[in-house]
């Protein structure tokens, strides 16, 4: 009997997507952590006729689905992921920015649409150069558009929620096109209403006037800022959300983790709340180092760490 999975492969393979499928593909080298196993399949879609195509393989089959940007936040399992990966390809990477000039919003604002696939700190400097303000936050995140719609990125007291005006989204179990305002996004601490089947295709945010100058010299601000306090190698930034009132990176260092090594996976020493892999480490070692660090700051603490890191094709999912 076919699967569903090998039903999507084959519909895949047959379609305008033909060309764009890359089976039993190493998605673990596409993340931040560079450890991590395949996917059944990787689509790399081109512009929005291939979003539609795969939208049409997959709609009505139960396939599991990872939309990945520059994986920043992802660890795959070294076993891989029984799915379909989809990478958004230069198709979806637009920055446009209304000239200066043109006629903001009423309030005052401009609204900047950017492809999902666009970088973060590309969206930043290219916004503060055109002299709007408000994104300037997102100069040091290394992800795209698209993952930080989902996750509701953020840093330096600004997120995404509070940009956003709204999103286009394929809904892949419908084969749906959406267009989702800020409050149909749900935004929340690191969440947000965009599910696995969901694929964010481009954001509109809403920005304000702001002085070039005043916001290169924030953004140089940042970059130091983060130089200094965190580490750089193979990681996907903080690990474990920080509960109300306290930071996950202070719990784990009073937990005595800092720098605890297993494997091929370390606690930074820089900044607790970080795992860097070695090259040709192991997806299993950061797992195994994260179940650890819970149970350090559960004993010490009293406190349950929850990941904020997207977990791929592991057992229990969480
Ligand atoms: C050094 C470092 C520093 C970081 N600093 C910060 C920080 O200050 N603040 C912060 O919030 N995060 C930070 N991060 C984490 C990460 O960069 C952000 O969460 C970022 O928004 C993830 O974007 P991405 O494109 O890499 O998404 P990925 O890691 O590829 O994916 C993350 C999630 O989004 C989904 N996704 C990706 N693209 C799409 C899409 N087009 N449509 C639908 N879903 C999609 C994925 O399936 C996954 O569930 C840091 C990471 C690193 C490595």
């Amino acid at each position: 009997m076919t699967s569903d999975l090998d039903a999507v492969i084959d519909a895949l393979a047959a379609g305008p997507l033909a060309d764009a499928v890359q089976l039993d593909a190493p998605i673990g080298k596409l993340t931040t952590y560079r450890v991590g196993g395949r996917a059944a399949a990787l689509v790399m879609l081109g512009g929005p006729e291939h979003a539609a195509a795969l939208a049409d393989a997959v709609a009505g089959r139960s396939v599991e689905l990872v939309a990945i940007g520059r994986g920043s936040n992802l660890l795959v399992s070294d076993d891989g992921f029984a799915g379909i990966a989809v990478v958004l390809g230069p198709g979806f990477d637009e920055i446009d920015i209304p000239r200066s000039g043109s006629a903001p919003e009423g309030d005052g604002r401009t609204i900047v649409t950017c492809g999902a696939a666009a970088k973060l700190p590309v969206v930043a400097r290219a916004t503060v150069q055109a002299g709007l303000t408000g994104f300037e936050w997102a100069v040091g995140v290394p992800g795209t558009i698209g993952g930080a719609v989902r996750m509701n990125a953020g840093g330096h007291g600004a997120e995404m929620k509070d940009s956003v005006v709204d999103v286009e989204l394929l809904d892949l179990r419908h084969g749906r096109l959406e267009v989702r305002t800020n409050d149909a996004l749900a935004f929340g601490y690191r969440t947000s209403a965009v599910a696995d089947t969901d694929l964010v295709l481009r954001a509109r945010l809403r920005l304000a006037a702001g002085d070039p100058e005043v916001g290169r010299a924030e953004m140089a601000e940042i970059v130091q800022w983060r130089r200094d306090n965190q580490p750089g190698g193979q990681n996907a930034g903080s690990v474990f959300t920080n509960p109300e009132g306290d930071s996950a990176g202070r719990l784990i260092d009073a937990a005595g983790a800092k720098g605890l090594r297993l494997g091929t996976a370390t606690v930074s020493d820089k900044h607790a709340n970080f795992i860097q892999a070695d090259p040709d480490g192991r997806a299993a070692d950061v797992r195994a180092l994260m179940l650890e660090v819970q149970r350090l700051v559960r004993a010490t603490s009293g406190v349950e760490l929850h990941p904020e890191t997207h977990m791929i094709g592991f057992a229990d999912g969480d």
